[in-house]
């Protein structure tokens, strides 16, 4: 066994020589004649040297001069060191002490005194050693114990594991906690410290991952954070987070401390999250922001490949709702939804809905296009339970320009529509220039608008209401016209919604009331057998907080009875401010007003709100319920809205009369009164002055 060494220091060699026979069979012994050699050696081999003898005086460098060095450095801390003094006295063991001496012995030695007294020295010094380093030894032992306990507790996998450069050598488990194993599916094996990952029950794929990027090309420093699923016997995953630190690398492996977290909660939450905010509840394809990003990416992805973008929309969706419920609404979006889904190829072409009855595609143009989605929509509702008749219209536009947003896309399929909305017999449009030329129309008009009125371009003409039986006329609608000195005579639906759109309509509207209280007066004043003549208020007059105040003071301004004056609200209005339009209409009745509800039927009416809204007549829409069309369903939407105004006792006019054969199915349904070019077209005044 190797030897302690033992250096002795002193300048006359018979001391030395004394010393070194009394130690030189338990030490290895090093001798210097002063501090300055005895401090070479030291810096050199003070690892092994375990005990230092030293004499005070000295040429050179002396004993207290060597300990006061040796005092400054920790590294010859662990270095006993006696001083060899010529005189027992109190100041140089005070000395000696302070310099971190252990003893001092006293010339002349006795040999044998001085041999047991280091002995015992070192043995006392060596125990204590050993004992506080047991001392530390079972601190850390219970800190150990501790944390090991603690760590076992924890909600997570703790482990410490090695991973091997090749994926073939797998992932070793050194150490891991009790949730590891429990909750893991880590097996110990044989070792009882391996676990093999081809025991485990992780998704192939997903840990190889890990392991590829996390081991050789990372910083130590690193902490590599992943996921990878663990399949539950039911067959369904569990997510696990692990977050692993490299604490030390060799050429064909790496050891990480790692820690493992079951994360499938939050990821499924997290995807739940995303879905919502991706997926429309209802139908579960792509919402609209999805739907316009996707289509993006594709055409950008695609600049080579034309593409259609259709737009869908259920005519009349609204009335369905009210007629059939809301479930019945939703269950026909469904069907929508499904009927895209099974018959869209879903690598070429996105879809999704827009929002309530809107629906959209985007997919690579091929041939026959157009019939295979007419027959789709036409044949969607084939197998449908009940016989609804829903129409459902579509938009095409075929893209030119990839860049162009989806939105604007969408926007011209929908301006496709649109220009067929009502029309029964064309149930596609596709989107064309002149649809943009008609935008252009209109800024031609709101161009021309305000001089229009001013120059009294508008004429007020007039249109019988009749009774179905009689045929008397009982009433008239005032319908306006815009004599246009270049265009000729323009019908409302070339401009109203122009107007609409700019709020010009309520200067129109104001001007169209006067003129027929003006012509109420004129009829007064010339005696004829008068009726009351209504008037129609767009939705926009509706947030007009003066409507009331000007009817009322242009019947006072031509003293007309009120109940002369009717005005006819269109549905809309309702649908869009349910509460103000409410509130206008008492406000008029209150001056004694006839309320019209108009257009009953136009696509979003609804017989819940006749029960909310205090009109007195409605008026049918003749046109959205073509009686030639034999479909049961049709018939039953009309006799139900009869039947439900006169239970609400509503008058019932019947608007778009235009074969005597409509007249005989109304009356057939309890309904008595009619307007349409069946009795008359909107006249001039003079001309309906010879109807009354
Ligand atoms: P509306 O109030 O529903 O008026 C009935 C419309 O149906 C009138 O069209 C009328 O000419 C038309 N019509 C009447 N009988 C028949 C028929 O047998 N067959 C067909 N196919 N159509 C018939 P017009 O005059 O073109 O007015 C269209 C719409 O413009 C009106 O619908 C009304 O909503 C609006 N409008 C007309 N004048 C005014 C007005 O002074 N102010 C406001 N705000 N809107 C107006
Ligand atoms: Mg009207
Ligand atoms: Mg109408």
């Amino acid at each position: 066994m190797k030897k302690n060494k033992i250096l002795i220091v002193d300048d006359i060699e018979v001391n030395r020589m004394i010393l070194a026979e009394l130690f030189k069979d338990d030490y290895d012994v090093i001798e210097a004649e002063n501090g300055l050699v005895a401090f070479d050696i030291i810096s050199k081999d003070y690892e092994d040297i375990a005990l230092l003898i030293v004499d005070i005086v000295m040429p050179v460098m002396n004993g207290f001069e060597l300990l006061d060095i040796l005092s400054k450095n920790v590294l010859y801390s662990n270095i006993v060191k006696i001083v060899i003094s010529g005189a027992d006295d109190e100041e140089n063991k005070r000395k000696a002490i302070k310099y971190g001496a252990s003893d001092l012995i006293v010339k002349p030695f006795e040999p044998y005194e001085i041999r047991n007294r280091i002995k015992n020295l070192m043995t006392n010094l060596e125990t204590e050693k050993l004992r506080e380093e047991n001392n530390k030894l079972r601190e850390y032992f219970k800190i150990r114990s501790k944390f090991e306990n603690f760590i076992d507790k924890i909600p997570a996998g703790v482990a410490l594991c090695e991973i091997g450069k090749d994926i073939k050598d797998g992932l070793r488990v050194i150490y891991a906690n009790d949730y590891l194993y429990n909750e893991f599916g880590f097996f110990k094996d044989n070792n009882d410290t391996y676990v093999k990952q081809n025991n485990t029950s992780i998704v192939k794929g997903d840990l190889d991952n890990i392991i590829k990027c996390s081991i050789f090309d990372k910083e130590s420093s690193e902490t590599v954070v992943d996921k990878f699923r663990i399949i539950n016997q039911d067959g369904t995953y569990s997510w696990t987070m692990v977050s692993g630190k490299k604490i030390e690398q060799t050429d064909n492996s790496a050891i990480y401390f790692a820690v493992f977290m079951d994360i499938t909660k939050n990821i499924v939450y997290e995807n739940e999250l995303i879905h919502r905010l991706e997926y429309d509840e209802l139908t579960d394809i792509y919402n609209k922001e999805l739907f316009y990003k996707k289509t993006q990416e594709m055409l950008i992805n695609n600049l080579n490949i034309n593409y259609v973008v259709v737009c869908l929309d259920v005519e009349k969706f609204k009335l369905i709702n009210d007629l059939y419920g809301l479930e019945e609404g939703d269950k026909i979006l469904k069907t929508i939804a499904k009927c895209i889904k099974l018959n869209m190829n879903s690598e070429k072409s996105v879809f999704g809905r827009l929002y309530a009855d809107h629906f959209a595609l985007c997919f690579e143009k091929f041939d026959g296009y157009l019939d295979k989605l007419v027959y789709l929509t036409k044949n969607c509702f084939a197998n449908y339970p009940i016989d609804l008749n829903v129409i459902v219209k579509l938009g095409f536009y075929e893209v030119e320009n990839h860049t162009i947003t989806v939105n604007k896309m969408c926007d011209r399929a929908n301006l496709a529509i649109d220009s067929i909305k009502g029309n029964y017999k064309k149930i596609y449009a596709f989107y064309q220039e002149n649809l943009r030329n008609e935008l252009i129309e209109e800024q031609e008009i709101v161009n021309e608008m305000y001089k229009a009125l001013k120059n009294e371009q508008f004429n007020v003409y007039y249109q019988p209401k009749c009774n179905l039986i009689t045929g008397e006329v009982i009433g008239a609608e005032a319908l306006v016209r815009w004599n246009h000195p270049k265009k000729g005579i323009l019908t409302p639906n070339k401009f109203i919604k122009i107007f609409e759109k700019s709020g010009f309509i309520t200067n129109m509207d104001e001007f169209v009331w006067e003129s027929v209280c003006r012509q109420l007066r004129k009829w007064l004043d010339s005696g004829y057998k008068i009726v009351p003549i209504s008037v129609n208020i767009s939705r926009i007059d509706i947030y007009n907080k003066n409507l009331c105040n000007t009817v009322a003071s242009v019947l006072r301004k031509y003293s007309i009875p009120a109940d002369l004056l009717h005005i006819e609200i269109t549905e809309t209005a309702y649908t869009e401010n349910p509460k103000q339009l409410i509130e206008i209409i008492r406000k008029l009745k209150k001056i004694g007003i006839i309320i019209e509800m108009d257009d009953f039927g136009d696509g979003y009416s609804s017989l819940n709100m006749l029960s909310e809204v205090p009109v007195d007549i409605l008026k049918l829409d003749l046109k959205f319920l073509n009686p030639t069309n034999k479909k049961d369903s049709n018939k039953n939407i009309i006799k139900s809205i009869i039947y439900m105004a006169n239970e609400l006792n509503l008058e019932v006019i019947a608007e778009g009369i235009e074969h005597s054969d409509q007249i005989k199915y109304l009356l057939n349904l309890g309904c008595n009164i009619g307007q349409g070019y069946f009795f008359s077209k909107p006249v001039e005044p003079y001309e309906f002055e010879k109807l009354l």
